[in-house]
């Protein structure tokens, strides 16, 4: 089969560009068995029907998230019935398969695929249904049968990390130059139990430290990149592999700036790994905080003390790394005044940056499955059209959705009042990105900043992207 991966470009520009790394993951399981080729629309100069005639594929496989909604609908709408099997992969279509159908895709992909798939499409016939549905299929697809009945066989579930293989040499070279970093996975899935999180109770499992430090330096050397995000739900959970991983880096004298998530508690025995950390390069940590207030982080299952968040990031500070506080707003059962408790915790951190996205209930979160039983009502079905964005315009969050507990104008004045109370210290908004020059150290985004990823022109006038990775300090 010939193969077309596709990683549709969302309707808003984003913040950042990175690879596509669910696409390198599919096309690694194909590859050798199926010619793959891989377009990013976000990067790519030419158009998507100008590939697809090029590359005359047998499948084009969608991947996306809830963000590219609208725009892989698109996709299937305008190719579907022209002869090409439409796959949707990733992490919407795992938990939203009979949709994707419904809308145009003939089969969705369910989860973690990747030592089923290359077998699964050798299977497919070229003519309508193109699943053969009385041959037993594995877990992880969605489609129909000749009749015109849904075929589910699950999610499959498949954490073997030291076989998540990524097939990077299959992204062109030119793309690397638009993509603001580098990214990689050193560990999948997370064993806590947020309530708001498509991660929650994934199971975890890390990849060997050789093999994670054998790709950052790819990452470094061959894509050139020198400033890298790792996408790892919480890269601290294992402080030993954390060392083992840092001290690989060191070892082999790697030079770049990296990023990472982790939990705000980490027990005291284990604070030395930001020093490693630190020592390896790693200029930013993403510390999931959600909220300040212990009953709100009851409720959400977060599983975390307040008062072990300001102790965690002073540490992480004193070890020369920069903080990023994610919160939440909406959580279930807060209020405006359990709000402005995370308000006065930034005061207190002052991070380097600060993200203070909705609460929305995510397809595949244990809210996502029932936001009404949480306090969150959607007003309109195609509410994640509208949120797909990484903002929401304040005069139209009152059409899409309401939270029991907070109002959309307390909603919308917490927002203003984070910004106004932090603006003194210095922050600005990431929409007044062209300012960042003049105050690098401080930064808030609420989701009324639209993000934007400044649009250039190469020497030779074609399309380019403002590289940040380019800021001797930046990291995601
Ligand atoms: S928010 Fe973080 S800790 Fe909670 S389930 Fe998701 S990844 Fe795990």
């Amino acid at each position: 089969m010939r193969v077309l991966l596709v990683y549709p470009e969302p309707d808003t520009a984003p913040f950042y560009l990175q690879a596509p790394m669910e696409c390198l993951s599919l096309a690694a399981a194909l590859e050798g068995k199926h010619q793959v080729q891989i377009y990013d629309q976000n990067v790519d100069e030419q158009r998507l029907e100008t590939v697809i005639s090029e590359f005359a594929p047998d499948v084009i496989g969608v991947l996306f998230t809830m963000r590219c909604l609208a725009a892989s609908y698109r996709i299937a709408q305008q190719f579907k019935q022209k002869g090409y099997i439409l796959m949707a992969a990733g992490k919407y279509p795992t938990f939203k398969a009979k949709e994707c159908i419904e809308t145009g895709f003939d089969i969705a992909l369910q989860g973690n695929v990747e030592e089923t798939l290359s077998d699964f499409l050798d299977n497919l016939s070229l003519k309508y249904p193109f699943v053969d549905s009385t041959l037993t299929q594995p877990p992880g697809y969605f489609f129909k049968d000749t009749h015109g009945n849904h075929v589910d066989t699950g999610i499959a579930h498949s954490l073997d990390s030291n076989h998540y293989v990524l097939a990077r040499h299959l992204i062109p070279q030119k793309y690397h130059r638009c993509y603001s970093h580098g990214f990689l996975i050193g560990s999948r899935g997370c064993l806590f139990t947020c309530l708001f999180c498509t991660s929650s109770r994934t199971g975890y499992k890390e990849r060997e430290p050789k093999h994670v430090v054998d790709e950052l330096e790819y990452v470094v050397n061959i894509e050139g990149h020198s400033a890298i995000h790792f996408g790892d739900d919480i890269f601290t959970y294992n402080p030993a592999w954390v060392i083992e991983v840092c001290r690989e880096i060191i070892a082999r004298k790697i030079v770049c700036n990296w990023s990472v998530n982790s939990r705000s508690d980490v027990p005291p025995k284990h604070w030395h790994i930001f020093d490693w950390m630190s020592q390896a390069g790693c200029k930013i940590v993403a510390f999931g905080i959600e909220s300040a207030d212990q009953k709100t982080l009851k409720n959400v299952r977060k599983g975390l003390k307040v008062e072990k968040i300001l102790p965690v990031v002073n540490r992480a500070r004193e070890a020369n790394i920069g903080i990023r506080c994610n919160l939440m707003i909406g959580l279930p059962g807060s209020t405006y005044q359990d709000h402005l408790s995370s308000i006065d915790l930034m005061e207190a951190i002052q991070p380097r940056q600060i993200v203070a996205s909705l609460c929305i209930p995510y397809p595949g979160s244990k809210m996502g499955n029932n936001p009404e039983q949480f306090g969150i009502r959607f007003k309109i079905p195609n509410w994640e059209t509208l949120l797909e964005k990484d903002y929401c315009e304040p005069h139209l969050l009152g059409n899409i959705v309401e939270y029991d507990n907070i109002s959309t104008a307390e909603i919308i004045q917490f927002a203003k009042m984070l910004v106004q109370r932090l603006e003194p210290y210095g922050y600005i908004s990431i929409s007044q990105d062209d300012r960042r020059s003049e105050c690098p150290e401080k930064v808030i985004k609420t989701f009324m900043d639209r993000p934007k990823l400044p649009m250039v022109r190469d020497e030779a006038g074609r399309r380019d992207y403002y590289r940040r990775a380019l800021e001797s300090d930046w990291v995601l």
